[in-house]
């Protein structure tokens, strides 16, 4: 589970990015956060990854809450794995490497990383193969199209093994197929695995095709939270 009590986070230059956000979210439910750009999505996102500090309140991954241990934040950060708009790959780099850099959350140095653990290259390996790459391993991602990459990108988070994929505008530079593709793979992966999503969108339509919940979130505020056919009846 992951728990945000009365979450507030104020920006250095003063914008309110979040106002006093509770929620539970729950492994094996696909949730999406709804907004438009500026609602606050990636901000909310982050604290629960612990890429930003909330101003106020608190966030408890699994029964984690401690900010300020790093061996604590490793655990963090192994149980929430991040899916990013801009994939954050590195381009030169093959696929198989990409998503082994998934794998360094379980190393406590980089020195146990080399020589590279079978292990870990099985995982990485299995992790291309369901998201329909592993023929594309040994390619350097930045010769893949913009979907192969986040499909690499996708593997790489969940090379982690995590309890909840976090994924911010995980389609929003691609067309409305490879979109479609990208969601629905995402969705299996998570309900075989029983890994929770929580998944940030601006379009109403993929939030209702994909969503077992939707949040939506107005200027830092929770404005709904429903199950999708409590949506489409307003429709
Ligand atoms: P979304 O992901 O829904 O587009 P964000 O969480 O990125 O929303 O942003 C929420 C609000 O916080 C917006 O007004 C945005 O301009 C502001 N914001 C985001 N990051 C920062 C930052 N590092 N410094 C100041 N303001 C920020
Ligand atoms: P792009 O749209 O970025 O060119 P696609 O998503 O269309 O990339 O994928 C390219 C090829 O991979 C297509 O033939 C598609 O059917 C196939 N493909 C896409 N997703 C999967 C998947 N999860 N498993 C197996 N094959 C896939």
């Amino acid at each position: 589970m992951i728990f945000l009590n009365n979450l507030s986070v104020t920006y250095k230059d003063g914008t309110v990015a979040l106002e006093n956000i509770s929620l539970e979210l729950i492994p094996g439910e696909f949730t999406v956060l709804l907004g438009a750009s500026g609602a606050g999505k990636s901000t909310l996102l982050r604290c629960i990854n612990f890429l930003t500090v909330p101003t106020k309140g608190e966030v408890i991954v699994e029964g984690l809450g401690t900010l300020n241990n790093p061996k604590i934040l490793r655990k963090h950060r192994q149980k929430t794995g991040m899916i990013f708009q801009q994939h954050q790959l590195i381009p030169r780099q093959t696929a198989l490497k990409n998503v082994l850099v998934g794998r360094l959350a379980y190393h406590s140095t980089l020195r146990s990383f080399f020589p590279l653990p079978k292990i870990d290259q099985m995982i990485a390996l299995d992790c291309l193969d369901r998201v329909g790459l592993l023929n594309k391993a040994l390619t350097p991602v930045k010769q893949l199209s913009g979907g192969q990459q986040q499909r690499v990108g996708i593997a790489r988070a969940l090379a982690q093994k995590p309890r909840f994929l976090l994924a911010d505008e995980p389609v929003a530079s691609l067309d409305p197929g490879s979109s479609h593709k990208i969601l629905t793979n995402l969705k299996k992966i998570c309900q075989e695995d029983g890994i929770g999503a929580v998944v940030s969108l601006h379009q109403i339509d993929f939030a209702l095709d994909y969503g077992d919940r939707i949040i939506g979130l107005a200027d830092g505020n929770i404005l709904f939270d429903s199950h999708p056919s409590e949506i489409q009846s307003y429709q």
